[in-house]
């Protein structure tokens, strides 16, 4: 079975506000753990917060990306989103939101103007998934994929559930179950919830860097390693295709494999290119109005 690389500690990761609306931590990125985990580039995760019922917009205005992808998955409450490329939608609990932000596009995040006007507990992830050097300047584009969309698989009689986001999962009757979300390189995407008691055994294709993000509750790695909450186990990539989770406390988890892209991360802020003249390239396209602007309401 695959050997567990590293696991990041779940104290180093302090909590720190994107915009008013996001309280995040950061539970992986590309500047500490670069090539281990590509395509996949940083993580942040929301993590239940209670927010007052207000009239007031929460979240983080316009702002510019480009270079790769923003996966956004809602856990509870609703995130509103435009762009300048035109995309725009809203995500309610339970769904995703796959922006691809490509040659470049300024967008806002905001708590939608429903779930403000209630109020509530808001827990969401946001996931930033790298292009290949040939598609990060194809055009954005956005995908809303509702809950109703997503394949359910039940893992045991206990309650187990894990949700095809992207890719493919070969479920107990060995069955596909795939993903609707498009993506630019071979990547499987699955969250769920596994229950205390349990023990599990997920299998990853073997050209796969692959990663298991515990958001809350706790596992056992291959009997040896402990995965707590706000914390990633990444699993080295020595041949072997699978690894066997032992669930200590009832656990919220991902599990992020994808093929490496195997090219050069330069990143800085909201970009994230091959090299460092694209990123100055970036500063001056996005200063000089290249990106666009995003639509005024009508
Ligand atoms: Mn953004």
């Amino acid at each position: 079975q695959c050997m567990v690389e590293m696991s990041t500690d779940p104290n180093n990761n302090q909590m720190h506000w994107v915009g008013d609306g996001f309280p995040v931590r950061n539970l992986f990125s590309y500047d500490r753990l670069g090539q281990a985990i590509s395509p996949f580039l940083l993580l942040d995760y929301a993590a239940p917060y209670p927010f007052q019922a207000t009239t007031e917009q929460h979240g983080v205005g316009s702002h510019p990306h480009r270079g790769f992808e923003t996966v956004t998955i809602a856990y509870s409450g609703e995130v509103s989103h435009r762009d300048s490329s035109g995309g725009g939608g809203t995500i309610k609990t339970g769904d995703v939101q796959w922006m691809t932000a490509a040659s470049g596009v300024v967008h806002e995040e905001f708590h939608s103007a429903d779930f403000a006007k209630e109020g509530g507990l808001f827990e969401m992830v946001q996931l930033w998934v790298n292009l290949p050097a040939k598609d990060k300047m194809t055009p954005p584009k956005y995908q809303g994929i509702s809950a109703d969309e997503i394949p359910n698989v039940t893992l045991d009689d206990e309650g187990s559930n894990l949700r095809v986001i992207a890719g493919t999962y070969q479920d107990q009757t060995g069955n596909d179950q795939k993903g609707v979300a498009s993506t630019y390189s071979p990547v499987n995407m699955w969250d769920g919830m596994l229950k205390a008691g349990t023990t599990h055994r997920f299998f990853v294709p073997e050209t796969h860097n692959a990663m298991l993000v515990i958001l809350n509750g706790e596992v056992v790695v291959n009997s040896d390693q402990t995965v707590k909450a706000n914390s990633v186990a990444v699993l080295a990539r020595d041949g072997e295709a699978d690894f066997e989770v032992v669930v200590n406390q009832d656990a919220k988890f991902l599990i992020l494999t994808g093929e490496p892209l195997n090219e050069p991360i330069e990143g800085y802020g909201p970009f994230v290119m091959n090299t460092q003249a694209e990123i100055k390239q970036a500063f001056v396209d996005f200063q000089s109005g290249k990106f666009g602007e995003i639509p005024t309401e009508a």
